[in-house]
């Protein structure tokens, strides 16, 4: 049997789902091929928070190419509010603002500079009596500011495009699948004896993306890993969406929370994360208690139950080895490679697809006659490390 689609996209994370949606809405026929579950690998890792480019704004590391960041949370809440370009009304606001808290030594360093005229569209600083309730006694000594990013519940965010999109969306056994490639690209797919075509083939699947670059001989087309060994703690009694920095405004922890059975999970990255990432699980748990100790001394952390998530934060290959400020396209023949850096940028990475695809002069040319759900099941949402019953110490 043949299958012929105007788009297939190959991942199932942020990027692909976001890109699917805003395909269809251009009146192309697209599908989605996922090897796994919807958000395995960085995206049901991530911390679900719509950075609006604060933190690079503190480090004045904000080139004039980031400044698109800052218009990535209008953008998603928008979505969230069911007036933006896909449906994201029964997604999760976990918390409508990411804060930033810092030790009380560091004041005079830092509350002037957030106070100047470059910060103060970015950070609000907050009254006590507004602080989150983990800082309300009196034995917690900093500052604590609000920034217009908000943080996101991925499992919800994920099953927003499930509901909306599963007719478009097929779990395949793509180690089992031909991908046949010839002169002009690929020429087709073969999976369980039916024959896939399609105008381009897009790919999104982080990590692996250069795994299907091989196969295309696209050899300059090259993925960066950046190890994390994430920190997940819980029982808390009180949740906290914030940045902890350091003297030198970075990024000490990164702090967010769910709600479980038995009181909240917190999911630490940050400097723990990118330091746990050569150390083992044991340490890094040893050090990011150690930290939490020292930034909530009035807090016991008895009895606490823990386990570490090591991922990989994958992107474009970058000759100085360093996070690329913006998302990336990269075309190969009739093949495209897509990577968004940040969960925030996908709507920015599915625009810059279409105008690709449009100047490319690809038009919607196709209505296959079966659907896609008759062919291959759907696969099903990842399950947050939160939610999964194993794994914890
Ligand atoms: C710990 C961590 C925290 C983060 N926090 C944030 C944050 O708070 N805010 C933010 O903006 N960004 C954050 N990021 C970055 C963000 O998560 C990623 O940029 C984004 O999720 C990447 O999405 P993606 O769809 O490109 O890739 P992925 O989410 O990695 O998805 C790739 C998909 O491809 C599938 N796949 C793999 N191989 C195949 C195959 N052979 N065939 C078919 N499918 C395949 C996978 O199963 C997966 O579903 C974080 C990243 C990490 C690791």
């Amino acid at each position: 049997m043949i299958y012929s689609t105007d788009i297939v996209i190959f991942g199932g994370g942020i990027a692909g789902l976001w890109l699917l949606s805003q395909l269809k809405k251009q009146g192309y026929h697209a599908i989605l091929l996922e090897s796994n579950t919807l958000g395995a690998g960085q995206t049901i890792l991530s911390q679900g928070i719509i950075h609006g480019g604060t933190k690079y704004a503190i480090k004045q590391t904000l080139t004039p190419l980031a400044q698109h960041i800052k218009t990535m949370p209008a953008r998603w809440q928008a979505c969230l509010v069911g007036q933006g370009e896909v449906d994201l009304t029964q997604t999760k606001q976990l918390a409508s603002h990411q804060n930033l808290w810092f030790p009380l030594q560091f004041g005079s360093q830092f509350v002037g500079f957030l106070a100047s005229n470059a910060m103060r569209s970015r950070v609000e600083k907050l009254k006590p009596s507004h602080y989150p309730q983990i800082f309300q006694t009196p034995l917690f000594k900093g500052h604590v500011y609000s920034l217009n990013e908000p943080v996101l519940d991925v499992p919800s965010l994920l099953a927003c495009f499930r509901q909306h999109y599963a007719a478009y969306i097929a779990k395949i056994d793509t180690e089992a699948m031909q991908l046949l490639v010839e002169e002009t690209g690929i020429k087709k797919i073969v999976t369980h004896g039916i024959e896939i075509h399609a105008q381009r083939f897009i790919f999104t699947c982080g990590e692996q993306n250069e795994m299907f670059a091989k196969k295309l001989q696209a050899d300059t087309i090259k993925t960066q890993c950046r190890p994390l060994r994430m920190l997940l703690i819980k029982s808390l009694p009180h949740p906290l969406y914030a940045h902890c920095v350091d003297k030198h405004f970075k990024p000490r922890l990164t702090i967010t929370s769910y709600p479980t059975d038995e009181g909240y999970a917190w999911y630490i990255g940050g400097e723990i994360a990118e330091k746990g990432a050569s150390m083992s699980a044991q340490d890094t748990y040893d050090y990011g208690l150690s930290e939490l100790k020292q930034l909530f001394p009035w807090l016991s952390f008895q009895n606490l139950q823990w386990k570490t998530l090591f991922v990989n934060r994958a992107e474009p290959w970058q000759a100085d080895g360093k996070i690329p400020a913006m998302p990336t396209l990269t075309a190969h023949r009739n093949s495209l490679f897509a990577w968004p850096v940040k969960l925030a940028y996908a709507p920015l990475l599915a625009q810059e697809t279409i105008a690709f695809l449009q100047r490319d002069q690809i038009k919607p040319r196709f209505t296959p006659e079966h659907s896609l759900n008759s062919l291959f099941p759907v696969p099903e949402i990842t399950l947050p490390p939160w939610q999964e019953s194993s794994g914890w110490n």
